[in-house]
């Protein structure tokens, strides 16, 4: 059992053992890809910025260890030079999306590159982003609908536009994964709207997953536990 189409882990992390225990269990459920964020771009520059390269040397260990495949954000053209080729999956996150110059970096390497869709981009701007890392030379290309800002309610961080499947799949060839996590903020919606992307025939799921949500170090309000991952993965079996 192998489900390649989910993409789980913290948001980030403090030290080895925390991401260890972590992929360990994703592992026994079949969980072949494993995300952690290390080079954080947070919105509040007070708050914990991610381990940065001593985060990627744990990564880097624990893909050895546990042979798992690390998905990663790099924020920069040097992240990107030095790790990109190292990883499995580069993340290029939303607050990058309109980052050219990086998307181009992203396009040098063969890497698979997931582009998250900026908190307000049209699709148009999406799809076109995606077209900088293809032209320069990197086919590999998955889009990730993330949430974006709604003016009406602050009750959740983003809404989720699922539409965004079915726009993607129609009038373009790349394909598209959903992250239920940083689109409401809130652990309880994760699985309704996991489900309903599932339904609404997404390619993958990214979700961010802690052995202990509470002890989260980042987005702990939106962090899922393992019993609510293993029915996301029981919906989609
Ligand atoms: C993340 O996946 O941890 C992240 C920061 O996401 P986004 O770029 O969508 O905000
Ligand atoms: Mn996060």
């Amino acid at each position: 059992m192998n489900h390649q189409w989910i993409i789980a882990g913290p948001c980030t992390f403090k030290d080895y053992e925390e991401i260890y225990e972590i992929a360990i269990e994703l592992k026994k459920r079949g969980i072949v890809y494993f995300r952690a964020g290390t080079f954080k771009l947070r919105t509040d520059p007070n708050s914990f910025q991610g381990l940065q390269e001593e985060g990627m040397e744990m990564l880097l260990k624990l893909k050895k260890e546990l042979n798992i495949k690390i998905v990663t954000e790099l924020t920069t053209i040097n992240q990107i030079k030095k790790y990109g080729d190292k990883i499995d999956i580069i993340q290029i996150g939303a607050r990058n999306m309109y980052n050219y110059e990086l998307l181009k970096e992203a396009g040098r390497h063969q890497t698979p590159v997931i582009l998250k869709r900026a908190f307000s981009a049209t699709y148009q701007e999406w799809i076109k982003a995606a077209e900088y890392i293809r032209q320069a030379g990197n086919n590999n290309v998955i889009l990730c609908e993330r949430g974006i800002r709604n003016l009406f309610s602050n009750e959740t961080r983003n809404v989720l536009d699922l539409q965004a499947i079915p726009y993607i799949h129609k009038n373009t060839d790349y394909k598209i994964i959903v992250d239920p996590s940083h689109a409401s903020g809130l652990s309880y919606m994760v699985e309704p709207m996991a489900k309903a992307a599932l339904a609404a025939g997404t390619d993958g799921l990214l979700i961010e997953v802690h052995t202990h949500p509470e002890e989260s170090i980042c987005d702990s309000n939106q962090t899922i536990d393992l019993e609510t991952l293993d029915r996301i993965i029981e919906r989609r079996k």
